[in-house]
């Protein structure tokens, strides 16, 4: 069992010529709603790959709720663990997209803050027997951190991926990760990170590096590898990071014997596919749509 450990957010889009400016009202020419949240997200991907999953979140009782509840169950991820709540609505993000492809975004954590320890004793089972538990920073930093200590508790490998990245992240993030990875942006902000402790031979700092592919930065390596991606024709780039994480997550799960670079290849090639299409979790392969090769 796999299991990743998330944020789920509605986000609604609406295409326009140009951003409206304070108070005034323009006229757009596309809108759409799709499924979102980098846990989910990353779920997602797990999941198409073929790796069980089982995702602990919370949403709001709400229309939006239901329909996140049931986009997860078409996708084969476990709801046991997803709460819903008359407390908080669904998270949401509402965004407006620009003919130049610039955006404004607006993101209501809404019902995601409401994940709480309890609810993570509820899952202890789910978590403690995980092959890998996957954790962002969409929900309460606190609430993350200690999904990572009860896997780490239970033997279970860690991947942490800090995103939206936190100037001041506490260090037990590094401390309870088997791997931490990021993309560049989120690499410099969280250059203030004690990682000194990079002798303990478990730990892996992955940097994601967009089309470059990604650099591996190992205990037991003196100096960091690029391992690179194909070169494709990307036509939208959204969620690659959390395609390449889920993609991870499902090697690590599956994997386990594979080397950290031929885990971390196979996941660039799963993450450089879904940015051959747009949109986020519409763009994720299934395993049936990938080279065999990557099983
Ligand atoms: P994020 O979406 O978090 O910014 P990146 O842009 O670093 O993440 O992309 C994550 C991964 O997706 C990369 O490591 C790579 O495997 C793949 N990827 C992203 N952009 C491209 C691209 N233009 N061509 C091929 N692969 C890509």
């Amino acid at each position: 069992v796999k299991y990743v450990q998330c944020a789920c957010m509605t986000a609604a889009e609406s295409l326009t010529t140009r951003l409206p400016k304070a108070g005034e009202t323009i006229i757009g020419h596309k809108f759409f709603v799709g499924f979102g949240g980098k846990g989910a997200n990353q779920c997602v991907q797990s999941a198409r790959l073929g790796a069980k999953t089982s995702l602990i979140c919370k949403v709001g009782s709400d229309s939006f709720g239901n329909d996140y509840v049931d986009n997860l169950k078409k996708n084969g991820i476990s709801t046991a663990f997803v709460g819903q709540t008359t407390d908080a609505a669904t998270g949401t993000a509402s965004i407006i997209v620009n003919s130049e492809g610039q955006n404004v975004i607006v993101i209501v954590p809404g019902a995601n803050l409401l994940l709480n320890f309890e609810d993570l004793k509820r899952a202890s089972d789910v978590i403690c027997k995980a092959k890998v538990v996957v954790c962002q920073l969409e929900i309460t930093p606190a609430v993350s951190l200690e999904a990572l200590k009860m896997a780490r508790a239970s033997g279970v490998k860690t991947l942490f991926n800090p995103a939206p990245a936190l100037a001041d992240l506490d260090p037990q993030f590094y401390t309870y990760s088997d791997i931490f990875c990021c993309n560049e942006t989120e690499a410099e902000i969280l250059t203030g990170i004690p990682v000194g402790n990079l002798e303990d031979a478990e730990k892996l700092v992955i940097v994601t590096l967009g089309a470059e592919g990604c650099m591996m930065i190992s205990g037991d390596e003196p100096i960091p590898k690029h391992v690179p991606a194909g070169k494709v024709r990307a036509v939208d780039t959204t969620g690659a990071g959390d395609s390449f994480v889920g993609a991870l997550a499902f090697y690590l799960a599956y994997y386990p014997t594979l080397s950290m670079e031929e885990m971390i290849r196979k996941s660039n090639c799963v993450a450089s596919v879904s940015v051959q299409a747009l949109g986020t979790q519409s763009s994720y392969p299934y395993r049936k749509d990938l080279p065999q090769d990557l099983f």
